[in-house]
Order: structure tokens, then C-alpha cells, then sequence
């Protein structure tokens, strides 16, 4: 068996179809690559054969590369792993110049035979990259397809002659979607930016009928023509510095330095286009190498590709519990969360009765849905139709006797233990016995919350991030007596509506919640010791948080602020540690700076709640001490106290899979995505070097940065932890 079939049909085209055994998308491995290249050859050397065309016999062209690729490329090369996937790199290179020049003689460009690209559906990452090296793309008229190179999303970039092919085929500013945000298009806008060449109702046949009649000419690429100029203009053209210096600036605005292999692409772009084809594909291959070298692009690969994949695949599904998937979901309170709940839940398809203790209520929540179906119906995302569609499967009402015949049930009323009992007791008199409930609470515990329902082993903690239509992530929360079909039905559920789920232990503000928590009241407490307010924001920045601490907590508003620190306090008695965080936090709420929502907060809006800087009013009050600490200072502190968090919450038990916590803190709350998360950043830093630094700053900050022991033990073993949790798991 093998990937790519051969076949010559009556007029001399020759059809070399790419059909992966055993998988349902076609992604290319090394074997893959040789055997393309051997039926590369046999066409070129056959004087029957008239031209190429090269297509899938899936729905689909290609997804990508296989990610072993690079792993054996790094591992042929024994200690010279860098050397191994430059020359990787380099046999691809030449293959796909091969398709390029067909043949034809160098010099006189002449002699060459059509190669086309006949794509059936999707191609992305080395399936656009093959077809660009063809000689024309045709692609079939399938508005599901995706086309394009999404290398950068994941720390990577096109390194197989994508990213110097695009810049030379639409110039730096039209390629700039494309490779620097990893834009995906459908075949029809494909053709209108150039990606592709042609949209045909059956591509094979269009891709046959242009080969037949192919002059020389139409072979030879712009770039391998005397005189080509990149379109858009080569750095030093006046049109094309301004190019370059925009898309510098852009991409250091957006990425504030922070990812390898957004930089890596720009030098590749940029150098590039000073110097023949030839010679950009090998400078190309180089910044590639440096990137895959980089342990930021194993660690994102892995968090937000390999294991994000097996998480939502089932990869903590407790196992032989029968399919889970919910046909009519019950949906208590319709407030912010319980409204967004019923949005995701409809859109994918989901019966849902979206109860209040008031009619206006249950309505306004379903009027949210509309809200968010005429805005994707403006952004031609969504039809009149399929806004009908959804909104005619959402129930709303205040009569709990429309929760009969649910499977599932999302309580997200009020955050208070009485009100939640209330409405549980009265949906248990509601439903069935196979019924499923869970709580959307992210604070209260949920064994507790679970007395109030007679069935403890069928409640769980379903906890969604707002705004739910947005976050990618739900935190299952097992309660001490939660059992497995409970946790089937919450993953089945969420696989439904198409989020990451990680499943966590029962413990104060369970996962996500518990690590962002610190970092919020770090940066509070850096204000209230003089830290000046944009060395916070901006440390935060540079480290790659996409919020500063002080923003966040404006976004999340001040009253919440209080009310969990006051709750927390409450629970903990004199051990609470966070008085001097509260001394900012209740200050700001006497001002009455309550966050954006009030237009005030630690930063200042204009009337329109537009965001316009930190408020001058905070250094009236916490003087900025005269000596400010480092940067690395405040970035360590910053990050220190989410890791360690995290390293907690696997010690103690709530987290049972670091590979959920890589994947929570990045989809949860933004933690810094170029490290591949909390537990890929202390692998990155070792964990003898992390114990340093904690030791650091335990003796300047106080023991929340004490290292635990869990930590200290595998700087003494030499260990890490991907190599001592999840050893299949390791970096790409
Ligand atoms: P909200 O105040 O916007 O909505 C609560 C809704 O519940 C209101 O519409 C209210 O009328 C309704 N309600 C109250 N008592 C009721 C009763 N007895 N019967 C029926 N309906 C009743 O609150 P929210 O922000 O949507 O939060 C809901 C839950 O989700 C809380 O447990 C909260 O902790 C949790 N949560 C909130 C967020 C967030 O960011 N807001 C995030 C995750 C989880």
C-alpha cells in the first residue's frame, strides 16, 4: 500500500492521486514524499506522458504534514539534529522545484511539461504548498474547503517553499493574511486573492483540459523569468520599504516579540526577497531549522495542536461508557452565561429549554442568539435561515415541567447556594432518572452543591468562560462523588459543541480560575509597593499575556474582585495572604472605579467605554517608588505565581493530566501561548533553574513562591515534566 497512486489515461495525462490508506485526510509523510517524488520522475521521464496532474482521491486534498516528519528528520541526524532538518528541508525543496521546472532546460526555460493541482476540498500547510510549486491550481467549487497556511498558528511557519513561493506570487502585503495569521479561505475567495488559479465544478477534468493545451510560456513561474519583481516591490523600491517597515512594526505590535516563528518568517520574507528563488528557498529552510530548533515550537505544537486534538477526541473519556451525546439540554437561569450556553448549544444543533424565574428573562436570553446570529448573518457567517433554524429549538420559559424528556441540565442561575438548591430540587422533581446535572458555578464547590440532588454520582461542574460563544474552553469539575457517566455525558456534550474540555478535581475555583486568580492580585500588589502601573501592564505584555493583570481585572470588573476576595478571606481566616492586594482593590471600589463596565477603572475610558490609558489617579494615591525593578523582576513574579499554581493544583490532585493544564491555561486564560503553557515553560526552563528563581523570590516576595516539593524533587532527579507525566507526549 502506498500514498500516491499512478495512472495514464487515453490523451497521455498521467494522474498521480494522493489517498493515504487507513486515514480519512490525507497528511504527508517521509515515505510520502518519496513515493510522490518516484511518480514525479516516472511521469517527467515518460515521452508518452503529455503532463501531471496531481489530486486526492478523499474529500479532501491534504491537511498538512505528519509532525513525526520533523522528529525523525531531528532524530536520522544523531547530534547534529539541526544539520538533519536543514538537508530534510532541503530533499523537499528540490522535489517541489522539480515539479516546478517539469523538466524543462534552465536556460532556455523550454521543454517542461504542465503540472497541475487538481484539489477536491480542503488543503492547508504542505497540501497548499505542493500545489503551489504545480503550475496551476484548480480547485473544485466546495464553499467547506479550507485553503491556506496555518503554520504560524501553532509556532511555526510555511517552511517548505510556502512562504517564499506566496511573497514572489502576491507580494508581501497580499500574502501578509495569509502567512503571518494563518488566514483559511474557501476556494472562491482563494481565486479572488490569487491563492489559487481556477474554481471548476469537476477540477480533474479543468486541470486535464489545461494541460492538453499548455504552451511553454505558461510553465515557466514569473520568477523564473528575466527582470521579475516581487509584486508590491523588493525591500529597497520605495513602494516596498514602506511594505516592510509596516509589516515589521505590525507584526512586533501584535506578537510584542514573543513568538519565534513570527520573526523567523519575516527575516525569511525579507531576505528572501533580496536574492534569486534559489537561494530565498535555502535562506527559507534556515530560519525553518531555526524555529523547529526552537523548544517554543515543540512545546506550542503540542499543546495547541497535538494534545488540544486528543482532548477533544475523548483522549479522559472514562472508558466503556456508551455514547453520551445530548439531545435536549435544559438550561437554568438565562443571564449572561445561561444565554451563551443556549447559544452554543442550538448552534450545534441541541434542543434547548432555556428557563428564568421570569418570562422577560427566559426571552431576552434567547434574544441574545439572534443578537449573535444577525451579527455573523452581516458577516455573511451565518443564513436568515439558520438563524430560524436555531432560534426555533430554544425553548424559553419559567415552567420547570419543559425540562421533561432532557438528558442534560446547565444550572448557571445566581452565584448563591441557596438559590442554586432551590432550582435543583425543583428540576429533579422535572426530569428523569438517566438525567445528567450540572453546575455552572465557578466558585462554590460542587460536592456541596450536590447534596441538594438525590443522585450525587449523576452531578458534575460544567464551567464555561465568558463570553461563552468565544472561549474555547470548559473545565469539567468531578465532584468526591461525580461518576463516569456523568463525566461522559460533559465531554460528549462539549465534543458537541465543538470546545476543549479538561476534566479537573473538586477544589477552590477548581483550574483555571485558581491560576489567574494570583496573577491578577500580583500585578495589584506591585501597584500598591510602587511599581509603576505601565512596567506592570507592559512586562505582562512582552511575556506574551494577552492582558496586563490591571486590565484583566477591569475586564472582569472591580465588585467581583472584592466580592472573591472577601469570600476567600471568609474561607481561609487568618491565613489569608492577601491584605495588601485587597488595601488597591478596595480602594478602587470606594472611588467607584468598577472596571470598564463603569467606564472607570485602573484605566481610563472615554464616554464610549473606549480604552485610553492607565488612570493618572493611581499614582496620586500608591506613589511609584523611585527605584523600579527589572523587567525579567516583574515578568518572573508575573509568571511565577500562575505556574506554580498549576504545579499546586497537579501536586494536590486537582489537575490529573499536565497535558490539561497546558492546554486549560492557554484556551482558559491566555497564558503565555508561545510556551505550550505552565508546565512546557518549567520543562523549557528545566526545573532546577525554575527552583532558582523561586528561591529568588521567596526571599524578596514571601513565600507564595516557595517551590513545591513536587517541584524541588524533579530539579533533584534531573526530571521533567513531560518525561516523569507524559512521556508519550513529549515535544514535536
Ligand atoms: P447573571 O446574573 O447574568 O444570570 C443569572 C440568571 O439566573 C438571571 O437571568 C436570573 O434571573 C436567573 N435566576 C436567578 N434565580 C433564579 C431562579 N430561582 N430560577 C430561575 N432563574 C433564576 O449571572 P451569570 O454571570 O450568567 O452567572 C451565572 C452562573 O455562572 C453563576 O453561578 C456564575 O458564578 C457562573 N459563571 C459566571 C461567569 C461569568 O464570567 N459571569 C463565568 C463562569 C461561570
Amino acid at each position: 500500500m502506498t500514498d500516491f497512486t499512478y495512472a495514464v489515461d487515453a490523451e497521455g495525462v498521467a494522474t498521480i492521486t494522493w489517498d493515504v490508506p487507513g486515514k480519512s485526510m490525507n497528511v504527508m509523510s517521509l515515505e510520502g514524499f518519496d513515493a510522490l517524488e518516484a511518480l514525479i520522475d516516472r511521469g517527467l521521464g515518460d515521452a508518452e506522458v503529455k503532463g501531471i496532474v496531481i489530486t486526492s482521491a478523499k474529500k479532501d486534498f491534504a491537511g498538512g504534514m505528519d509532525l513525526n516528519v520533523v522528529a525523525r528528520m531531528k532524530e536520522a541526524a544523531g547530534d547534529a539534529p539541526a544539520q538533519g532538518l536543514f538537508d530534510g528541508l532541503m530533499r523537499i525543496h528540490h522535489l517541489l522545484r522539480k515539479i516546478e521546472r517539469a523538466g524543462m532546460d534552465p536556460k532556455t526555460l523550454k521543454g517542461g511539461k504542465p503540472v497541475a493541482a487538481a484539489l477536491p476540498g480542503t488543503a492547508v500547510g504542505i497540501g497548499l504548498e505542493i500545489p503551489l510549486a504545480c503550475h496551476r491550481i484548480f480547485a473544485a467549487d466546495n464553499p467547506k474547503a479550507k485553503i491556506g497556511l496555518p503554520e504560524i498558528l501553532v509556532g511555526i511557519f510555511p517552511g517548505s517553499g510556502g512562504t517564499t513561493r506566496l511573497v514572489r506570487k502576491l507580494g508581501p502585503i497580499a500574502a501578509a493574511p495569509v502567512l503571518l495569521e494563518g488566514k483559511l479561505s474557501n476556494p472562491k475567495a482563494a481565486k479572488a486573492m490569487g491563492l489559487i488559479d481556477e474554481v471548476a465544478e469537476d477540477p480533474v477534468a479543468a486541470a486535464k483540459a489545461w494541460i492538453l493545451q499548455a504552451k511553454e510560456a505558461d510553465l515557466v513561474k514569473p520568477w523564473d523569468q528575466k527582470g521579475f519583481k516581487i509584486p508590491g516591490g523588493a525591500p529597497y523600491t520605495p513602494g516596498g520599504f514602506m511594505n516592510f517597515l509596516g509589516a515589521n512594526a505590525m507584526v512586533m505590535g501584535r506578537t510584542m516579540g514573543v513568538y519565534p516563528a513570527a520573526r523567523a518568517l519575516l527575516s525569511a520574507v525579507y531576505e528572501g526577497a533580496l536574492v534569486p528563488f534559489d537561494v530565498a528557498i535555502r535562506i527559507e529552510a534556515r530560519w525553518f531549522t531555526q524555529v523547529l530548533m526552537n523548544p517554543s515550537s515543540g512545546a506550542m505544537i503540542r499543546s495547541l495542536f497535538l494534545n488540544k486534538e486528543a482532548l477533544e477526541k475523548g483522549a479522559v473519556r472514562p472508558k466503556g461508557v456508551p455514547d453520551q451525546t445530548v439531545t435536549k439540554l435544559g438550561v437554568l437561569g438565562a443571564g449572561m452565561m445561561g444565554a451563551g450556553i443556549a447559544y452554543v448549544s442550538a448552534r450545534a444543533g441541541i434542543e434547548v429549554v432555556l428557563i428564568d424565574s421570569a418570562q422577560e428573562a427566559a426571552e431576552r436570553g434567547k434574544a441574545h442568539s439572534a443578537g449573535l446570529m444577525d451579527k455573523a448573518i452581516s458577516r455573511r457567517k451565518a443564513t436568515e435561515a439558520q438563524k430560524e433554524e436555531l432560534l426555533a429549538r430554544i425553548t424559553p420559559t419559567t415552567d420547570y415541567a419543559a425540562l421533561k424528556g432532557c438528558d442534560l441540565i446547565v444550572e448557571a442561575v445566581f452565584e448563591d447556594p441557596k438559590v442554586k438548591a432551590e432550582v435543583t430540587a425543583k428540576t429533579e422533581a422535572a426530569i428523569g432518572a438517566d438525567c445528567i446535572f450540572a453546575t455552572n458555578t465557578s466558585t462554590l464547590p460542587i460536592s456541596e452543591l450536590a447534596k441538594a440532588f438525590s443522585r450525587p454520582g449523576d452531578f458534575i461542574g460544567i464551567h464555561f468562560f465568558s463570553p461563552v460563544d468565544r472561549m474555547m474552553l470548559v473545565e469539567i469539575i468531578k465532584g468526591a462523588e461525580t461518576g463516569d457517566r456523568a463525566v461522559a455525558k460533559a465531554l460528549d456534550f462539549v465534543r458537541q459543541i465543538r470546545k476543549t474540555p479538561i476534566v479537573v478535581n473538586d477544589a477552590r475555583f477548581f483550574y483555571a480560575n485558581r491560576c489567574i486568580i494570583p496573577y491578577i492580585n500580583e500585578g495589584i500588589r506591585m501597584v500598591a509597593e510602587g511599581i509603576a502601573p505601565p512596567l506592570i501592564e507592559n512586562a505582562a505584555k512582552l511575556v506574551g499575556m494577552p492582558l496586563g493583570p490591571l486590565q484583566l481585572v477591569d475586564e472582569t470588573s472591580i465588585d467581583l474582585g472584592v466580592k472573591i476576595a472577601k469570600a476567600t478571606k471568609a474561607a481561609m481566616g487568618a491565613g489569608y495572604p492577601d491584605g495588601a492586594v485587597d488595601e488597591v482593590l478596595f480602594w478602587m471600589a470606594d472611588q467607584g472605579r468598577m472596571g470598564r463596565k463603569a467606564k472607570a477603572g485602573f484605566y481610563a475610558y472615554d464616554d464610549a467605554g473606549k480604552r485610553e490609558g492607565l488612570w493618572d489617579g493611581l499614582s496620586a494615591r500608591f506613589a511609584e517608588a523611585e527605584a523600579q525593578p527589572d523587567l525579567h523582576e516583574v515578568q518572573h513574579r508575573l509568571l511565577f505565581v500562575q505556574v506554580l499554581e498549576a504545579v499546586r493544583a497537579l501536586e494536590t490532585g486537582v489537575l490529573t493530566d499536565i497535558r490539561e493544564g497546558d492546554v486549560g491555561a492557554i484556551l482558559g486564560w491566555g497564558f503565555a501561548p508561545w510556551s505550550g503553557g505552565p508546565f512546557s515553560w518549567l520543562d523549557i526552563l528545566g526545573a532546577g533553574k525554575a527552583v532558582e528563581i523561586c528561591r529568588g523570590l521567596e526571599a524578596a516576595h514571601g513565600p507564595r513562591f516557595a517551590a513545591p516539593k513536587l517541584l524541588v524533587e524533579m530539579a533533584e532527579k534531573g526530571e521533567s515534566f513531560y518525561g516523569r507525566f507524559a512521556p508519550e507526549a513529549k515535544a514535536a
